[in-house]
């Protein structure tokens, strides 16, 4: 940007991990395209940023958004550290590394911010500093608008079970009004079973129980119709300020959408190869921060080779030690199979030839999928919202199944594959999901859909 044509100073502040800058990055992207003069400044880890910015396409990032690095509270050590210490190091120093580069780039702008876009999680921190700066503050939640919903109540959850008026196996409407139809115990552990002295995480999202009303606006990865009564539940407990504008797939347009999708494996010819067998190959991957156990990949690998079915796996390198010996060999020559270290998902879930997606259901692999109307094989960890998204997906929507005892053994695997890519009940399982995708559709579509008004509502209280 020309810092003097900038009327307006936004800054965005991710939480450095996960899928989550993406998005944010994604948002960005459509604030600038959208609203000439505005200036975004985008505040991120470094280990973050260069992530992010490997996976641009390569005309790179739009002009109008400048990255800041921020501390990421680990000194400089290195090696692998479980994602959720990281996690709470990084919350320990958001604040202040936070405070200190939005001066930087206020002073390198010359353009005071006017508005804070933070992720939710990081509620705690940036309502301060909207609040110091006299300024206001949108968030985005990337999930659910019942997850979210879950979360705001997390008080009155927790009180009511040390009462004894509520009991985990209760339905969560008897409690929340609108709630889709599962039980307390399938909520996010954070919301109640999350010791509050000792998960950081558990903490951090209850502060943000208490913050978030105050925020201006709050857009979530969702549209209307698939979740209608918890949104209109929400928004009338809390100050009608939550807009479902999603899936963020279709309104947040990433990249492999439009232009020309980032391919480097060349996963996309490869899936061409199948074509005339559309809804036949599966897709895995288990999202960008938790895994299931090693075992779990040598048990997948030895149920893909008994069963047939053509694969396209997304496993990192660290991984491919656990494949059993000469899989990879063998199951490419035959051309039956296909391991990378990344693939383009939307892209990939987009292709004819894709029948399901083995996920680990974090929230944007779900709605990908549903946006593509491709039936999921679900291997949820107990981490964050997994296990709630299974449910949400196999039992209140009907758009997937889930592994047998929930562990990936040869056996559970193969039947849980030849189920949705070989058996009626996956043929009923995919036109459910691709009526969904419909919704979908209609709700992102501009000018009108659902979502889309919504983007747009939100995006101006950002820019004016
Ligand atoms: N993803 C991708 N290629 C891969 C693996 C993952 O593009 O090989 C993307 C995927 O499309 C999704 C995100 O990474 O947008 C994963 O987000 P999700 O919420 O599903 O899981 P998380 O990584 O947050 O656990």
């Amino acid at each position: 940007t020309e810092t003097s044509a900038v009327s307006r100073h936004v800054a965005v502040c991710p939480f450095p991990f996960s899928s989550h800058p993406a998005t944010l990055l994604f948002l960005s992207r459509k604030i600038v395209v959208s609203s000439p003069g505005v200036h975004i400044s985008f505040f991120t880890t470094e280990s973050s940023a260069t992530a992010l910015k490997a996976s641009l396409p390569p005309e790179g990032l739009p002009t109008g958004i400048k990255f800041y690095h921020i501390e990421d509270g680990l000194a400089g050590e290195s090696g692998w550290i479980h994602p959720l210490e990281a996690m709470r190091r990084f919350m320990e120093v958001s604040g202040e590394t936070l405070r200190r580069s939005l001066a930087v780039a206020e002073e390198e702008i010359g353009v005071k911010i006017s508005c804070v876009v933070a992720d939710a999680f990081l509620s705690f921190v940036c309502k301060e500093i909207a609040d110091e700066k006299a300024v206001q503050w949108v968030a985005l939640w990337t999930s659910a608008a019942s997850d979210l919903a879950s979360h705001m109540y997390t008080d009155e959850l927790r009180s009511r079970i040390a009462t004894g008026e509520a009991h985990y196996e209760d339905s969560v409407d008897r409690h929340i009004p609108g709630f889709p139809p599962v039980t307390i115990a399938d909520l996010a552990p954070e919301v109640v079973v999350a010791d509050l002295a000792t998960s950081s995480i558990a903490r951090m999202l209850q502060i943000m129980s208490h913050t978030l009303t105050s925020a201006s606006s709050v857009v979530m990865n969702s549209f209307h119709t698939l979740e209608p009564d918890i949104t209109v539940s929400l928004n009338s407990a809390f100050n009608n300020i939550f807009l479902s504008a999603g899936p963020y797939s279709l309104t947040l347009s990433p990249p492999d959408h439009g232009g020309a999708v980032h391919d480097p494996s060349g996963c996309l010819p490869w899936l061409d190869t199948h074509v005339s067998a559309p809804a036949s190959v599966v897709y895995i991957s288990f999202g960008t921060a938790h895994t299931p156990p090693p075992e779990e990949f040598t048990a997948l690998a030895e149920a893909l080779e008994v069963v047939g079915v053509p694969f396209l796996w997304s496993l990192p390198n660290r991984f491919l030690a656990c494949l059993p010996e000469g899989f990879i060999e063998r199951t490419g020559k035959s051309g039956k199979g296909k391991v990378v270290t990344w693939a383009p998902q939307t892209s990939v879930l987009g292709h004819v030839a894709i029948g399901a997606q083995l996920t680990h259901c974090g929230w944007n692999s779900v709605t990908e999928s549903i946006v593509s109307g491709v039936p999921m094989i679900c291997r949820a960890l107990a981490v964050a919202e997994q296990k709630f998204n299974e449910r949400l997906v196999v039992s209140v929507w009907g758009i997937g199944v889930e592994v047998e005892g929930g562990k990936l053994t040869k056996a559970a695997a193969a039947r849980a594959v030849e189920r949705v890519l070989l058996e009626e009940e996956g043929k009923k399982i995919r036109e459910t999901i691709r009526g969904m995708k419909k919704l979908a559709e209609e709700a992102a579509a501009e000018p009108n859909g659902s979502s889309a008004r919504n983007l747009n509502k939100f995006i101006s209280i950002i820019t004016t």
